[in-house]
């Protein structure tokens, strides 16, 4: 069944009396080429456990699970549970869970669900209204996985993979590239969903790191200093820096011991200089 196909999906939805709905971000991929690269993007092979978020009516499950050894795919919609029953009825290595991902205990189900499998990786076309919270949800989490190739907005991807400097840098930005090298798949234009967004979409591959890619003194103390900078990103670290607790004099010091100019603002900073400044607090707050 080429559920990618624009007829298909309309004669889906007109059997099952199914309506696509907005509020659960929900444009299906019509593309068979987009599916095929996130599913090599990804690097599926039958070793592979594959948790996918949101599989709608099925397209990108199928393609997966060719070539993992599982797939866990978690909906929230339970007008889809039905049509996911007939349209990967032909799998056995497929599982559905009726669940919001944002609610699910995912490392109990990691812990359940993946021994036997050399590695977990993560897919999926993401519900643009919550892509950030789920990617925060499973790098905060320290999910044993190896990496998570989602489609997103294109703006939030540009936001992610966005150096020191730029405009759109901030705090998503050293947040994910801290835990993940960025690796964009590729670029996708709206026309390849249905319903068509107003948007364009960019595939991700976020590889989680192995090692860390900073030497943190306390990673409380790193986030509590890149929330605080990017909460009031154009003002100078030292006031945006107040943020964190510390008075403007301790502030100034951990700067200059960090070898960081009190009078740059948070956008200018890479991580490692995150990284100095916020070691640097964290020495000074056990004086
Ligand atoms: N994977 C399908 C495709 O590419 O055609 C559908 C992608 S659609 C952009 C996003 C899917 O995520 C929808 O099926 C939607 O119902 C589901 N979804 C939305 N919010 C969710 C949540 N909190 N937890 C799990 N699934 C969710």
């Amino acid at each position: 069944m080429e559920l990618y196909n624009p007829s298909v999906i309309r004669r889906i939805k007109n059997r099952y009396g199914f309506q696509f709905s907005k509020s659960l971000g929900q444009n299906f991929l019509t593309d068979k080429g987009v599916i095929d690269r996130i599913v090599d993007g990804a690097g599926i092979t039958e070793d592979d456990m594959v948790i996918e978020i949101g599989p709608g009516i099925g397209v990108l499950t199928r393609a997966a699970a060719e070539k993992a050894g599982k797939v866990i795919a978690i909906e929230i919609d339970t007008n889809l549970m039905t049509i996911l029953e007939d349209t990967l009825s032909g799998f056995d290595n497929i599982k559905i869970i009726n669940e919001n991902v944002l609610k699910l205990d995912l490392v109990s189900l990691i812990n359940q669900e993946a021994r036997g499998y050399k590695s977990v990786k993560v897919i999926g076309n993401l519900p643009y209204y919550i892509t950030t919270a789920i990617i925060m949800k499973l790098l905060e989490e320290r999910l044993s996985v190896e990496s998570i190739t989602i489609m997103m907005q294109k703006e939030v991807a540009d936001r992610i993979k966005s150096a020191p400097g730029s405009r759109i840098y901030g705090a998503i930005s050293v947040a994910v590239q801290y835990y993940c090298e960025v690796n964009v798949v590729e670029d996708v234009p709206k026309k390849c969903f249905m319903p068509m967004p107003k948007v364009d979409s960019t595939v991700l591959r976020l590889d989680i790191r192995k090692e860390p890619a900073v030497e943190l003194l306390d990673e409380k103390m790193f986030f509590r200093c890149i929330k605080a900078g990017f909460s009031q990103r154009r003002k100078t670290l030292l006031n945006s820096l107040t943020g964190t607790g510390f008075e403007k004099g301790v502030i100034s010091k951990c700067l200059e011991n960090a070898g960081i100019g009190s009078r740059r603002r948070a956008e200018t900073l890479s991580l490692s200089e995150f990284a100095s400044a916020a070691n640097e607090l964290v020495k000074e707050g056990k004086r």
